[in-house]
């Protein structure tokens, strides 16, 4: 199936007043379509499995921004560390720290999201809003923690989902605060990552600052 030129250039326009910044998500996809959207400017894409996405940047320009947006296994870092451009999903302290000795080993500083759950019926990853005070102080030269990222509950219920955005956005202006004001380095917040293909328009209007939209793009996986 073609890329979805119409719905790509439709929503750059959305965002564009937004400054938001999207990651087309890229999973399950062939190299061949992430190309057709990179000639059309695209450079920030998103993927899920560590193998699949190690592949696909040995195959494709160097100058894409990889995100890494599944759940992240501590044992698989080391294969997207020497160039991995943000990492979503971070969602222990263990985690966090394979990250660090991984970004020691390849001499760079990795950027990183760390997931909180917001979907309150769903068993999905991340901290508890309460966990998250004691991550921020995380204090290393090599991690940046860049900010937060959340999913919202899978339904059609769009009131719900703007409530979970709302509160995901409350949360991450309490930690702004925080971090621009502690003594810690690590942690300095300019990301909120939150939107999908289904409700990032409620999520741009609750104050997301970065979208990941897959089927909208590429089609139905
Ligand atoms: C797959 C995925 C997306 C994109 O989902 P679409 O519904 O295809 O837009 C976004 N975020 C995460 C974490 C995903 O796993």
């Amino acid at each position: 199936m073609p890329v979805n030129r119409e719905a790509y250039q439709q929503i750059i326009k959305e965002l564009e007043p937004t400054k938001a910044t999207l990651v087309a998500v890229s999973k399950t996809k062939p190299v061949e379509e992430i190309r057709e959207l990179y000639d059309l400017g695209q450079r920030d894409f998103g993927e899920n499995y560590v193998q699949e996405l190690a592949e696909k940047a040995e195959q494709l320009p160097k100058d894409i921004r990889w995100h890494f947006i599944g759940h992240l296994q501590s044992n698989k870092v080391k294969h997207i560390a020497p160039f991995i451009h943000l990492i979503h999903g971070v969602d222990s302290n263990k985690l966090l720290e394979e990250i660090d000795k991984q970004a020691i080993k390849n001499n760079r500083v990795i950027d990183c999201l760390l997931q909180v759950y917001i979907a309150k019926e769903e068993t999905k990853f991340g901290f508890e809003e309460s966990e998250l005070a004691n991550v921020v102080v995380y204090d290393s030269p090599n991690i940046s923690i860049k900010g937060l990222m959340g999913m919202a509950s899978f339904t059609e219920d769009m009131e719900k989902v703007r409530q979970e955005f709302r509160s995901l956005k409350e949360i991450y202006d309490r930690h702004a605060v925080l971090t621009a004001n502690s003594t810690h380095k690590s942690a300095k917040f300019t990301t909120l990552s939150m939107g999908m293909s289904s409700d990032y328009r409620v999520a741009l209007e609750e104050g997301s600052g970065m979208v990941r939209i897959g089927s909208l793009l590429f089609g139905a996986r």
